[in-house]
């Protein structure tokens, strides 16, 4: 290779593996080396195949032996998808979370792209079916089940699918595109070009009716839009209905106005639709959608539309943090201290905190907003890094609404409701309110106990009780998602008296069944919801007034609007009050607060009944007494003294094996390379994870703490080091920065 030795002529490609490491290769001869620049996506032979890369940096040399490097293979982007702006935050976030920087990068691009689609071949097609196909008798085809599972999905489906949606959730050694091609060949389906995706909106929809804003609103739009075009971070904290949201609006007509682009990000998928509507109705430049609910060309359409500047909003969860975006202007969090912006697995980064990196590297203003702000922002609004902008009253006419404890301590209870519950709901319901129940617990009953002898069914994989679903009669577990049909008896002692303990919310949705035979009752959760649309339904139904009891996990706590709810019960407060995890009470009281906030929406005051054991509970006290504000204060404190987050700086290294002795040994080796090195650290454990066992495996955790970040993140760069040098097969571990779970 002749121009070996010119600069930039070596290529650091980052690779979608398990490794650190970047990889050197070489230009392709034929092309010039100015030209390939970092962002872009290359493919590269990589052992026996080739694998997509994506270009790092440029170099003049290599560490290694020139005569070993190869050439890339392929370019397949000539020009970067990625601004340099977006490639700064990824390398930053693989840094930060030290992740491997390969699964950092690819974690930017949708699926298509990732599998090395070049742009100009990413029109794409679907399979839909033919008149015959679509006659073909399904029974004819027992000996194919490939074959009748593809053609099944297209009869279900009211448009073509791609070869990625057709495939989904099948293993990937049963859809051979033989199967494909048979089904072309008989002419029982067709390749079309599918529609432009329907993330993206071709309607501008012009900007038409918003309320006029009120004078807290108008302040925090003008503080915002003062600071267009540079970096700040503003908290907005404002009551559930105090019209964080028109906030938002205005700001984002006011960013695309300016012709740049807005990014919103939310932590729900189920939330999406409402904003989206509202979204559409008035910010004059398309908007488009971005979340695992949409097809991968639907997904592609909406991140190549920001990409390419023809978008004006990008609405999305987490992933969509690494959106590149042409024109930068505003990020939106709402809802900021969900716990949902929290990466649970693989690469473990909070989109809260990679949105905020974002914004400064951009220079554009950051807006997090929530009713319940986490304690991070609350501390940061202290320490004067983000701007506290404050909505006290409820947008309209709609007033707060009242909390009262119902103790429930030697009362007599039916499947979880006591009386008082169960009266007031009569009287909610006899003055043309409707009611909402949350209990965070699905199923029928978490515990199913042998009456004679106290067995209680238990997963065979996890340390957790199987928990019952009584209308399918199965046992799950909802760690693994093991099930099994309900046994006839015991297993123990084999009598016939297996009996549920607790309550989940079908158990509820059975007794209100029975209190209420002649009302409206709808239950939601991940069970009633599985199917498509069904969440859409329901809410709908709500709207319309035919279900008059709305009985929800979580998934009713967030954003949704009911103005016809007067009464909120919280069926168990009590199980977020007792935690080993030490956020439990912040997260309680964000939830009784969002429940809360569900009621008396509109014209009509609304109460909240928390049924409890525990009246005298500090934290229920001092929210009762204070609010929200009062309880933040006071749990600052408490972190403070604890030495907890904020205050501190947390790791967590999780191993997992086959016994429980090889991840405590594991961590024990790691803890003692930590120990030789820093002393501004301190290591909790190795311990067994709260739950010790998952899916037929053991865990082990430790926990690292420092009151300094650099200190912390030193320590993990020397573990990560000692990981290196010793393999232990055997072990799995990852390597989570700033848990927001324990578990
Ligand atoms: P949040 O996002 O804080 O929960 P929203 O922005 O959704 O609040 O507003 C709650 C309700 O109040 C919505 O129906 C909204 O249309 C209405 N609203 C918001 N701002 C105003 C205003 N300035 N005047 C009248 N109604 C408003
Ligand atoms: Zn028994
Ligand atoms: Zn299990």
């Amino acid at each position: 290779m002749t121009m070996f030795g010119r600069p930039g002529c070596v290529l650091r490609v980052a690779i979608a593996i398990p490794t650190y490491q970047l990889f050197d290769y070489l230009p392709p001869a034929s092309v010039e080396p100015e030209k390939l620049r970092p962002g872009a996506r290359v493919r590269v032979p990589f052992g026996p195949r080739t694998k997509v890369g994506y270009v790092v940096e440029t170099a003049d040399r290599s560490e290694y032996d020139p005569q070993l490097l190869r050439p890339v293979a392929e370019i397949l982007d000539e020009t970067p998808l990625l601004f340099p702006q977006d490639l700064q935050l990824l390398l930053w976030a693989a840094r930060y979370y030290h992740h491997p920087i390969g699964e950092v990068l690819q974690t930017a691009f949708p699926a298509p792209l990732r599998h090395g689609g070049k742009l100009s071949a990413v029109v794409a097609k679907g399979l839909s079916l033919t008149e015959t196909g679509a006659a073909v008798d399904l029974g004819r085809l027992a000996r194919s089940p490939v074959q009748r599972a593809l053609l099944e999905r297209l009869r279900r489906s009211d448009r073509p699918l791609t070869l990625a949606e057709l495939s989904s959730g099948m293993e990937a050694s049963r859809l051979q595109h033989g199967v494909v091609r048979r089904l072309l060949t008989k002419g029982w389906v067709r390749w079309v070009d599918l529609p432009k995706a329907a993330a993206v909106s071709d309607l501008c929809g012009s900007s038409g009716e918003h309320p006029l804003l009120n004078p807290a609103q108008s302040q925090a739009v003008e503080a915002v839009t003062r600071s267009f075009g540079r970096f700040a971070c503003f908290l907005l904290a404002g009551v559930t209905g105090s019209g964080k949201t028109e906030v938002y609006l205005e700001l984002i007509r006011q960013v695309v106005a300016r012709g740049e682009q807005a990014l919103l990000l939310v932590p729900e998928i189920s939330l999406t639709p409402q904003l989206e509507t509202r979204l559409r109705a008035g910010i004059g430049a398309p908007v488009a959608v971005f979340h695992s609910g949409l097809s991968e060309s639907q997904r592609q359409s909406a991140w190549l539309g920001m990409q390419k500047g023809e978008v004006g909003v990008l609405l999305g969860t987490r992933s969509a943090v690494f959106t590149p975006m042409r024109k930068p202007g505003l990020i939106v969090l709402d809802e900021e201290h969900d716990r949902s912006y929290k990466q649970q697995e693989g690469f473990r980064f909070s989109a809260r905190d990679v949105a905020i990196m974002r914004a400064r590297l951009a220079g554009v203003p950051l807006v997090a907003g929530s009713a319940t702000p986490s304690l991070e922002s609350l501390h940061n609004v202290r320490r004067g890094r983000h701007h506290l902008l404050r909505l006290p009253a409820r947008a309209g006419n709609a007033v707060e609404p009242r909390y009262r404890l119902l103790d429930i301590r030697g009362r007599k209870m039916h499947d979880g409701l006591s009386e008082a519950l169960l009266a007031a709901m009569r009287e909610a319901l006899a003055e043309g309110g409707q009611v909402l129940l949350f209990l965070n617990r699905r199923g029928f009953a978490p515990v199913l106990i042998c009456h004679h002898c106290g067995w209680v069914a238990q997963c065979r994989r996890c340390d957790a009780s199987l928990v019952l679903h009584q209308r399918e009669a199965r046992l799950r577990c909802h760690h693994c998602g093991v099930e099994q049909a309900l046994p006839p008896g015991c297993a123990v002692c084999a009598q016939n008296d297996l009996r549920p303990l607790g309550v989940g919310t079908e158990r509820i949705e059975r007794a209100l069944q029975r209190f209420f035979p002649d009302t409206g009752i709808a239950r939601i959760d991940r069970d009633s919801t599985r199917a498509r649309h069904s969440l859409e339904r329901i809410l709908d139904e709500v709207r319309r007034g035919s279900v008059r009891i709305l009985l929800g996990t979580q998934m009713l706590a967030k954003g949704h609007h009911f103005p016809d709810v007067t009464l909120v019960g919280i069926v168990d407060v009590d199980a977020g009050l007792y935690s080993t995890d030490f956020r439990a009470a912040e997260s309680t009281a964000q939830l009784i607060v969002q429940v809360a906030g569900r009621a008396g929406r509109g014209e009509r005051p609304g109460t909240v009944l928390l049924q409890t054991r525990h009246p005298t509970h500090p934290l229920l006290l001092c929210l009762l007494r204070e609010g929200y504000r009062g309880f933040a204060a006071a749990e600052l404190a408490a972190r403070e003294a604890a030495g907890l987050p904020p205050f501190t700086f947390h790791a967590l290294w999780r191993a997992e094996s086959r016994t429980m002795e090889a991840a405590m040994n594991f961590l024990e080796k790691l803890k003692q390379a930590l120990e030789s090195e820093g002393k501004e650290i301190s290591c909790l454990g190795p311990a067994p994870a709260p739950r010790s066992r998952l899916a037929g495996r053991y865990r082990a955790q430790l926990w690292l703490r420092s009151s300094r970040r650099m200190a912390l993140h030193q320590a993990l760069e020397v573990g990560l080091e000692s990981m290196r040098a010793g393999r232990d097969r055997s072990v799995r571990w990852s390597l989570d920065v700033d848990p927001v779970d324990l578990y």
